[in-house]
């Protein structure tokens, strides 16, 4: 019997890379697509021996025809330039035609939420909080805190994430679905918490909040609990110190 196979939209980047070996590692063949944007060849370049792995340089808002079955269809493709207005926008429509599809069209569909994110392969000036932090910290430079710090985020660990998702792609799920982790934290101290554990000497400077920055940003995870038997196993602390080694060699390198 020939193995499943699930195309992988976005799959060079750092959520989909990762994703791409939960499927191989699953026994599930990996067709990856990505049109290198944001996403690195570096990311995937260590699977390119393998047999069941195979990837295609397109940008997905072009059509294109994979031959060949496909069972699975993990769609990361959020693009993540322009104003958020546009990009909180394109998620919601993006759920509602997965929703339509599977109404109207009977498509098995799932929708996952995903919460902040971290591990090896983020990128380190994709303007977000913790890659921020980190290369910051290791390279002894302020700590951009913005506003004055009370906003709070929860960051789940990448393997978290990508069992998470699994798990929803397996189970027949088609509500929305959060994945995240709950443990919550103001960016505040968490600017703190990073110049801790890098042993930095960094200080925090407080610029400008930007628009419409959320205030509190907290996963509810009990569906992901009752019906995936999902929850995340990684604390922020034990991730950070699993990802340490990466950002250390991205910070050199940036
Ligand atoms: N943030 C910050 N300094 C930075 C980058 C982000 O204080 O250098 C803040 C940002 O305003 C937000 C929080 O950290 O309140 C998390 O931002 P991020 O972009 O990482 O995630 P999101 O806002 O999408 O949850």
């Amino acid at each position: 019997m020939s193995n499943k196979r699930a195309v992988i939209t976005g799959g060079a980047g750092f959520l989909g890379s990762h994703l791409c070996e939960k499927m191989l590692e699953n026994g599930i063949d990996v067709v990856c697509i990505d049109n290198l944007l944001t996403g690195s060849v570096d990311n995937i370049s260590h699977l390119f021996g393998n047999d069941h792995f195979s990837f295609i340089k397109h940008d997905v808002t072009n059509f294109i025809h994979v031959p060949g079955n496909v069972d699975y269809v993990l769609h990361c493709n959020v693009n993540p330039i322009g104003p958020r207005g546009v990009y909180d926008e394109a998620k919601r429509f993006a759920e509602a035609i997965t929703m339509a599809y599977h109404r109207f069209h009977g498509v098995e569909t799932r929708i996952v939420r995903i919460f902040n994110t971290f591990g090896p392969r983020m990128r380190l000036n994709d303007g977000r909080a913790l890659p921020a932090f980190i290369s910051q910290a290791l390279k002894g430079e302020d700590i951009t805190v913005f506003g004055d710090g009370s906003q709070t985020r929860s960051f789940c660990y990448v393997s978290d994430l990508v069992d998470g998702i699994f798990k929803l792609l397996m189970s027949d799920t088609s509500d929305p679905v959060n994945i995240g982790n709950p443990e919550e934290i103001t960016i505040r101290e968490f600017a703190e918490e990073v110049v801790r554990f890098t042993g930095s000497k960094s200080k925090l400077t407080f610029l400008d909040l930007p628009v419409d920055d959320p205030k509190v940003r907290q996963p509810d995870i009990t569906r992901a609990k009752n019906l995936l038997n999902w929850e995340p196993k990684v604390s922020r602390n034990e991730g950070l110190i699993k990802a340490l080694d990466y950002f250390k060699g991205a910070a050199l390198h940036s």
